[in-house]
């Protein structure tokens, strides 16, 4: 709890005790420490990188703070784009890193894209220079005892994900994604594909996802995308040929057998695929009137079925190529890309099963997740995660209540992924699939269904922002 004894923000720095800590000065990690200060909370924030003595920081190249690992692109800056919508919704909420990614921004079209040394430099310097927190240089392997936003990410260091998985259970941390492409259900060829079910319910575990128990499998749950002989052996072919992402030297691959991408299953023989995630068993295709050679299964994204993922089609194929290969798919054949597969080293939890309220550890209500550690994808959505842990513990510890985000915003929309994402689970960026429908959409036009999804978006953030006890802190 906030001590309420104290001379003011400064005094933990002396005495060295501290509200809250957070671990991890990534993205999530010094956005929320930010946000703690900025409401009256001490906070420690420990960052392994720079620490005497400290292991590898491979693949960072710095000790800095909210050092970009890769890309320095921040995605759209286009507020009827759902990352730029994001972003305006955090600077509305006080952000400190995305003013500062505006600040140190390099011509990039409508993309926001930042000057990496610079946006890093900047981070670490605001957040040294905040009266209310502390660096500490220093790697933390428990779970502390007292409040505290855990925000290791993407790479969190053995023994912390060790403390993680104990807290959890074993089996709800996951140390890959294996994403596969989700599409917009406004793209499909509705008559080259049929819903049904197969007969059995073993589906989630059968179809290879990894996920025992995931098995949704009532009447008309998947959309079936057919393929015949001469389609599969082109699907195929064209798999094989394909151009892949190369794993970098961290990224060793060790698949979990039932998360292999496309590609490799393709490598170990030209049949797997249609035994495995495109096996055609227990399917009627009703124009045929006899079972496919092949299947895609589709199953939604939503609850209002506006996009369909891929079933156990992840992979490391380039975007062009994902594009160009599923496309041979009949039913695709025009289909348009929400969200492209994706494999790669990621430590995440199985949020909305694992965690209370999709961010709060079991049984520890005053310590939170945050950024990617909790299934979200993306360095904009690393941010809106630690904001969001954040302004949840804020809440908390002082015993008022909060309330969501509503799920037509952006953050609203990656809060609901992160509480009630269906099994099995699977990071997301924010993307239009993660929105219920327009009342009375009918088929618009792209452009056009994007405006009134933003339009929607803004308005009722706005409006929740002008009520919730949450979102007006600090802001
Ligand atoms: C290799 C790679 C490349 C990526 N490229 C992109 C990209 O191009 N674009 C994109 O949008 N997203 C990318 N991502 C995904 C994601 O957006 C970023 O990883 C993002 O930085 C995640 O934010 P975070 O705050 O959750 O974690 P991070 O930014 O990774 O911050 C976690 C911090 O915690 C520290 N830490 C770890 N364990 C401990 C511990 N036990 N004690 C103390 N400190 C600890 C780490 O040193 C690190 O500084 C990439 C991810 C990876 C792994």
């Amino acid at each position: 709890m906030p001590r309420t004894d104290r001379d003011g923000p400064h005094g933990h720095v002396a005495d060295g005790k501290a509200d809250v800590l957070v671990v991890g000065g990534g993205l999530a990690g010094c956005e929320a420490a930010w946000h703690l200060a900025r409401n009256g909370f001490r906070v420690d924030l420990f960052e392994a990188r720079g620490a005497a003595g400290g292991t590898s920081q491979e693949p960072w190249q710095t000790d800095r703070l909210a050092e970009l690992l890769c890309s320095n692109s921040l995605k759209s800056d286009d507020p009827q784009r759902p990352s730029g919508l994001l972003k305006h919704e955090l600077e509305r909420l006080g952000s400190l890193l995305i003013p500062l990614a505006r600040e140190h921004a390099v011509p990039a079209g409508m993309a926001l894209a930042v000057d990496r040394e610079a946006f890093a430099r900047a981070v670490t310097a605001a957040i040294e220079a905040c009266p209310g927190i502390r660096l500490v240089r220093g790697e933390l392997g428990a779970i502390p005892d007292g409040p505290a936003i855990i925000a290791t990410g993407p790479l969190t260091l053995p023994p912390m994900a060790q403390a993680i998985a104990q807290a959890v259970g074993d089996d709800g941390l996951y140390f890959y994604d294996a994403i596969a492409p989700v599409v917009d259900a406004d793209s499909l060829d509705w008559d080259r594909a049929f819903t049904a079910s197969r007969w059995g319910r073993d589906q989630g575990v059968a179809r290879g996802e990894g996920n025992p128990g995931s098995g949704a499998d009532d009447e008309g749950d998947y959309v079936n995308c057919p393929l015949d002989r001469e389609e599969y052996d082109a699907f195929v072919e064209a798999i094989a040929a394909a151009e892949k992402v190369v794993p970098r030297a961290f990224e060793e691959p060790r698949w979990f057998e039932n998360c292999s991408p496309v590609e490799l299953m393709v490598e170990r023989g030209r049949e797997v695929l249609r035994h495995g995630p495109l096996r055609p068993i227990g399917l009627v295709d009703p124009r045929a009137g006899a079972r496919p050679w092949a299947v895609v299964q589709l199953r939604a994204e939503n609850r209002h079925r506006t996009a369909f993922n891929l079933v156990g089609c992840q992979t490391r194929m380039t975007r062009p190529a994902q594009e160009r290969v599923f496309r041979l798919i009949p039913a695709l054949r025009q289909a348009r890309f929400l969200r492209f597969g994706e494999v790669h080293r990621n430590t995440f939890v199985d949020a909305p099963r694992r965690l209370e309220e999709g961010i709060f550890l079991p049984g520890r209500p005053d310590v939170a997740l945050a950024g990617l550690l909790c299934g979200v994808e993306g360095y904009v959505e690393s941010i809106a995660l630690g904001l969001y842990a954040a302004m949840r513990l804020v809440a908390r510890l002082r015993g008022v209540p909060f309330t969501d985000p509503p799920v037509t915003c952006a953050l609203g929309a990656l809060v609901w992924h992160v509480r009630h994402a269906p099994a099995p689970y699977m990071p997301t960026n924010v993307h239009l699939g993660l929105w219920p429908p327009l009342e009375h959409q009918g088929r618009l036009p792209k452009d056009e269904k994007r405006r009134r999804l933003a339009a929607r978006a803004l308005a009722d953030f706005d409006a929740w922002r002008a009520t919730g006890p949450g979102p007006g802190e600090g802001a």
